[in-house]
C-alpha cells in the first residue's frame, strides 16, 4: 500500500496548474489540482511497447495499464520499458480465468489461481491494483444472488484483499449496469462492498462508461470516496470511443469536481476505442479532459 500511494504521489509531477492558471482563484483548501491519466496498453498507438510508451510520455500522460492475462511473464519487459520515465504503471485490467462466483468449484479454483497470479506481479510492478468484475451476466452457472452468495463474496474478497495488501497492491471491483453485471452496477455497490470484505486490500473504482445507472457522476464518485476509490476509466458517452469524439455528450466535469474536491490521486485512465485518427483523437482527448479538470 505504501509502495502504491507513493507511485501515485511520484506521478503527480505533471500537473494541471503548470499547464494552465485558468481557475486558479477558485481554488480550495485541500482542493486536488492534478489530473493524472493514464492508457490502456491495448488502445495505444505503436507497434513495440517502447514506442507506445514514448507516445504516452508525448502527451506528457503519467499512467499505463496493462492487461493481467500474461503478466507475471512480462514484469521484467514492463519494468525495464518504464525504468527513466515518468510514466508508471496505473492498474492492471482483469486478465484472469474462472470466476469468484461460480457454481463449478473447477472454475472458482482457476479463478483463484489466476488472479494471485496476476496480483503478485501487479505489487512488483507498483500497480494500484488489478481490476475484477465478480461475475458477468453471462458467466454461468453462478451462484444465485442472494445474501448468502453476498456473505461469500466478501469472505472470498477478504482474504484476496489480505493477500493482496502483503504483495503491496490491491483488489478492484469494477461496477457495471444491470445489462452486464446484475450483482454489481452502481459505484456505491462495489463501495459497500469493499468495506464489507473488510480489507484494506479491497477496493473499486468507477467507469463513466458503465456509470450510465447512476443519478450523478459527483454522488457516485463520493459514494466510495478516497478511502475506497483506486481508480477510474474514461470513454466517450455515446459509443465508448475516445473522449470528445462523442461531442458535447462527453462532459465529465461533474465527476471531475468530485475526484477534485475528495484529493483523488490515482488515475483517470482511458479504456475505449476510436474512431478517429488514434493519434489524433488521443491527443484532443488530453487536451478536452485537461480543459474540463480546469472547470470543475
Ligand atoms: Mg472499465
Amino acid at each position: 500500500m505504501a509502495g502504491a500511494a507513493a507511485l501515485a504521489l511520484s506521478s503527480s509531477a505533471f500537473s494541471l496548474t503548470s499547464c494552465s492558471n485558468a481557475g486558479e482563484g477558485k481554488k480550495k483548501a485541500g482542493d486536488s489540482r492534478t489530473l493524472n491519466l493514464s492508457f490502456q496498453e491495448g488502445l495505444t498507438p505503436g507497434q513495440t511497447l517502447k514506442e507506445k510508451l514514448d507516445f504516452i510520455e508525448s502527451l506528457g500522460v503519467t499512467g499505463f495499464e496493462p492487461g493481467g492475462r500474461g503478466l507475471a511473464a512480462r514484469v521484467d519487459e514492463i519494468k525495464n520499458a518504464l525504468e527513466g520515465r515518468m510514466v508508471k504503471v496505473s492498474a492492471i485490467c482483469a486478465g484472469f480465468e474462472g470466476f469468484i462466483l461460480a457454481e463449478d468449484p473447477a472454475v472458482k479454483k482457476l479463478f483463484d489461481t489466476t488472479m494471485r497470479e496476476i496480483i503478485v506481479a501487479a505489487g512488483k510492478l507498483g500497480s494500484t491494483g488489478v481490476i475484477m468484475v465478480p461475475a458477468f451476466n453471462g458467466q454461468k452457472p453462478c451462484k444465485p444472488h442472494t445474501q448468502e452468495t453476498r456473505d461469500y463474496l466478501c469472505e472470498q474478497l477478504h482474504d484476496l484483499g489480505e493477500f493482496a495488501r502483503e504483495n503491496g497492491t490491491t483488489v478492484i471491483l469494477e461496477p457495471l449496469n444491470r445489462g452486464e453485471c446484475f450483482y454489481m452496477r452502481l459505484v456505491a455497490d462495489a463501495a459497500a462492498i469493499a468495506r464489507d470484505a473488510d480489507s484494506e486490500g479491497v477496493k473499486c473504482m468507477g467507469d463513466f462508461w458503465h456509470m450510465k445507472e447512476e443519478t450523478s457522476d459527483y454522488g457516485a464518485f463520493w459514494s466510495a470516496g478516497t478511502k475506497y476509490l483506486q481508480h477510474v476509466h474514461i470513454a466517450s458517452r455515446g459509443r465508448r470511443k475516445t473522449p470528445g469524439e462523442d461531442g458535447p455528450l462527453d462532459n465529465y466535469v461533474d465527476g471531475f469536481r468530485a475526484l477534485k474536491e475528495m484529493g483523488y490521486d490515482k488515475y483517470v485512465s482511458f479504456e475505449c476505442g476510436q474512431v478517429g485518427d488514434p493519434k489524433t483523437v488521443l491527443s484532443a482527448a488530453v487536451d478536452l479532459l485537461r480543459k474540463q479538470w480546469d472547470e470543475a
